[in-house]
């Protein structure tokens, strides 16, 4: 790149995440609009061939078609990677596809890839089926066990890949461990930040190399959008990632870079609202009766309170599961049953696998986002048929205790 770059919006150099959260992007256009422009452009004019040819051969820096930057989609990119504490960020039409930009940029055939077991059952998918098919192996390991980390190193490892907190067991990995096992081993280490997302947790700060989004959850916030991103030095985003981008067009559109950049205005104080909502609501659960078992980083209950608490900034997040009674008495068929009557008796939570949004969802993860395993890959990943996840949103925490607590007290006997 030349020096003819896109400019800075004009801050103090020393302002707070808050502050880049609200106005980290591009600097107004020509008109001054205080809230953010949605750029709905496909191409950008060019002031004459010659200048075109230039910005084409990236000696100047400048807006020219929508698969490969939009000043909207460059102003979310610019506020995700502040909140990051990351040089640079590029945005992906989704979590999935930033995953996917993520291994066609740093991956080839004959490399070997380190991913937790517990990671988002897509990108199991992704890592373990489609990936191999262009002969990059991935072994899966334990989440909590850095000693399997460490031993599935090989010469030929190019990248490990984790996810903390898990869906939907909350299980949390030591990311400082992670990264010095990566750096030893000469690899990347990326992190998926959606559960805690940057209000909660930095991966960079803890020594990853990447960050991984689905925008979709948190950053938007209120369930509107698909959308996803990578963060990470700005050298490496524009050797590896930007070439497959032009290439492959996994990209965001404006429309939804505008509305997930709004989404990163309220983050903060969205998740500090719904995170606290979820540690009285977990509290709550776990003194009731009915739950056999409750999963929640924030409580002392949980296997890995202590690192959670180190590495989430004091918070348990915003997700919490709980297994219903039943399984003893009656096994796994009742077991299903009483999650079943606990997540349809409720009123006021959605029924709707999707997370991170200021609605309450409620979900039965063995038979929607763990549906497609066998049920003995579920027993081994401990998601068992009793098993009901909440995603904690701006709902009244007594109507949620409400609403749960009208199933849990009329389960069969
Ligand atoms: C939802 C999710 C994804 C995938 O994101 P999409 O935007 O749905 O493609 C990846 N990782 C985690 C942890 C998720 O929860």
């Amino acid at each position: 790149m030349s020096d003819k770059k896109i400019p800075r919006v004009a801050l103090p150099d020393d302002v707070r995440l808050d502050t880049l959260a609200v106005r980290e992007g591009l600097p107004p256009s020509a008109w001054g609009e205080n809230s953010e422009a949605l750029f709905l452009t496909s191409s950008f004019r060019q002031p004459d061939a010659a200048t075109a040819a230039a910005r084409f051969a990236n000696e100047e820096e400048a807006f020219i078609y929508s698969r490969f930057t939009n000043p909207t989609v460059t102003m979310f990119e610019r506020r995700l990677a502040a909140l990051e504490g990351a040089e640079g960020c590029i945005a992906t039409s989704s979590g999935m596809s930033a995953i996917l930009l993520l291994g066609m940029g740093l991956l080839k055939a004959g490399d070997h890839v380190i991913c937790s077991v517990s990671v988002f059952g897509s990108t199991i998918m992704l890592f373990g089926r489609e990936f191999a098919k262009f002969g990059i192996e991935t072994s899966f390991v334990s989440q909590t066990d850095v000693g399997e980390w460490a031993r599935a190193v090989k010469p030929n490892t190019k990248l490990l890949f984790a996810e903390s907190p898990t869906n939907p067991l909350t299980e949390v990995c030591d990311i400082a461990a992670l990264a010095a096992i990566a750096r030893r081993a000469g690899a990347w280490l990326a992190v998926d930040n959606c559960f805690c997302s940057p209000a909660l947790q930095r991966p960079i700060a803890l020594g990853a190399d990447l960050v991984i989004h689905s925008g979709t959850k948190y950053l938007d916030g209120q369930g509107r959008v698909i959308a996803g991103a990578i963060c990470g030095p700005e050298q490496l985003i524009n050797e590896k990632f930007v070439p497959v981008m032009r290439s492959a067009g996994m990209c965001l559109s404006p429309f939804n870079a505008w509305v997930v950049l709004k989404g990163l205005e309220t983050l903060s104080i969205r998740m500090e609202a719904q995170s606290a909502r979820a540690m009285k609501l977990a509290a709550w659960l776990e003194a009731q009766p009915q739950v056999e078992r409750l999963y929640y980083p924030g409580l002392a209950s949980h296997p890995q309170h202590e690192l959670a608490m180190r590495q989430q900034g004091g918070s348990g997040g915003a997700v919490l599961s709980f297994i219903v009674r039943g399984q003893q008495q009656g096994g796994a068929a009742l077991a299903r049953a009483n999650a079943f009557h606990v997540i349809d008796s409720t009123r006021v939570c959605s029924i709707t696998a999707n997370l991170g949004d200021t609605k309450t969802t409620i979900t039965h993860p063995a038979s929607t986002s763990h549906g497609r395993l066998t049920e003995e890959q579920r027993q081994a990943a401990g998601i068992t048929q009793g098993m009901v996840r909440v995603a904690v949103g701006l709902d009244d925490v007594e109507d949620l205790k409400a609403d749960l607590r009208r199933g849990l007290e009329s389960l069969a006997r």
